[in-house]
């Protein structure tokens, strides 16, 4: 082990701060694999660097970055930016001198000799590559998250993704296959694929997501797969066909992003209303949680357009939500848009949302609360926590040490806030 030294300062101790989406999670743990001169450390504390893997999908989430680099400085850690936000807000805060440096998507593996420099650096990269190194370990966690490509060909008008992570491209199936081999090998049982538009994998390779999930369900020791998140459009024969299969998760997560046709167009989309509606009950029918996203708030959402998106979202079959309230991004073509919405009226919007979901959900859980296949991933309190196969948490009491394994619920109790449990044995 070196230890690199800044005017007579040790710098061996690097904070890995992950803010964001699974992908960022994916990326940090790719940082963490190429560290070789230096120790990881468990909080900004012990850090002499702090490495800050940024998201810059709303504006809040560039505000939380801001403020938390702030708090670095104040503290005297040096803060080197990378992620989504190096990309977007990289220059302006290297030349403020805010963070001793910068880092691209495509320099994650090279993180170990940045780290090293003695002097500022400011590395974004390029957006095209795509991730050489492989992750083997997923420490301190039970499933394991596998990227499956990055970028986005959509050209949706609030989104500021693509043009922080570059056009959509697959990785290589025998790099996805071989880790996910290893990592079967290594004891998981559950995988998660990311990506930043996974439905998209394979369109410049010859190949789709149903093909490459048929190829990983294979694998010896896979046990569920569990996917990101899906665009409407992308959901086709081949995938439906695997509706049936054991080893996929009974819950999928479909992004509508609204319920009205004139937003879904307003909002450049590729789905359509009355297709989504047939195709949510489609996958419902057959015993699936369903989770989506949704913005509320975007320009143009008048009184009359949000009362015709509730009446339709009510229609939906919808179990999990990741609801946002839009937010304005420099450069994208909501933000040349005029027609605002005010922030406490979506808000007001996306709560009513919230409530829907939430009792879609409980009643869910109260009719599949038999036969619950649950990874322990966590204790929290006087519980082991885990989710089912439905993506549902569920609260485990027992005297057994139940962490990383699998275990079979013959009944749970389903109560508002998650699924209640005992295990004796
Ligand atoms: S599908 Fe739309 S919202 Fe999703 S990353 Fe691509 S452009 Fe952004």
């Amino acid at each position: 082990m070196c230890n690199y030294r800044t005017q007579g300062r040790q710098v061996n101790r690097v904070y890995l701060k992950t803010f964001g989406c699974r992908t960022n999670i994916y990326d940090s743990q790719i940082m963490a694999q190429n560290l070789k001169d230096f120790v990881l450390v468990g909080s900004e504390e012990e850090a002499d660097i702090v490495v800050v893997n940024s998201c810059t999908v709303t504006n809040s989430a560039d505000s939380s970055a801001r403020s938390y680099i702030s708090g670095l400085q104040k503290k005297g850690k040096r803060v080197v930016l990378a992620g989504c936000g190096a990309i977007s807000k990289g220059e302006t805060l290297f030349k403020e001198e805010k963070v001793f440096g910068v880092f691209g998507h495509s320099e994650k593996g090279n993180i170990n000799t940045l780290l090293k420099s003695e002097t500022p650096f400011f590395a974004p990269g390029d957006l095209e590559s795509l991730d050489e190194t492989i992750v083997e370990d997923f420490s301190s966690r039970s499933k394991a998250f596998i990227k499956i490509q990055e970028g986005c060909d959509f050209n949706c008008s609030y989104c500021i993704i693509p043009s922080v992570r570059g056009r959509a491209r697959s990785q290589e199936e025998r790099k996805i296959l071989d880790q996910i081999a290893r990592l079967a090998g290594n004891g998981y049982g559950e995988f998660v694929l990311t990506g930043t538009n996974i439905g998209s994998y394979g369109k410049d390779t010859g190949s789709s997501i149903a093909t490459l999930l048929k190829r990983i369900s294979v694998i010896r020791g896979v046990r569920r797969i569990r996917l990101g998140s899906l665009e409407p459009v992308q959901i086709d024969d081949a995938f439906m066909e695997l509706l049936e299969e054991p080893w996929l998760e009974k819950h999928l997560h479909i992004a509508l992003q609204h319920t009205s046709e004139a937003m879904l167009i307003r909002m450049r989309r590729r789905n359509a209303l009355q297709r989504d509606l047939a195709l949510f009950e489609k996958i419902a029918d057959k015993g699936f949680a369903l989770g989506t996203d949704f913005i509320v708030g975007h320009p143009g959402e008048s009184e009359t357009i949000w009362q015709e998106a509730l009446e339709n979202f009510r229609l939906f079959p919808i179990t999990h939500l990741h609801a946002f309230t839009y937010s304005r991004r420099e450069g994208t073509h909501a933000a040349m848009m005029k027609e605002s919405v005010n922030g406490r009226v979506a808000k007001a919007r996306m709560k009513l949302l919230e409530t829907i979901v939430s009792e879609n959900n409980f009643a869910f859980r109260k009719g599949h609360a038999r036969g619950l296949e649950v990874l322990v991933e966590e204790r929290k309190g006087a519980y082991q926590v885990g989710y089912d196969q439905y993506y549902n948490r569920v609260f485990i009491t027992s005297p057994l040490d139940l962490e990383k394994e699998w275990v079979t619920i013959p009944e749970a109790e389903a109560r508002t806030e998650g699924n209640y449990a005992t295990m004796a044995q």
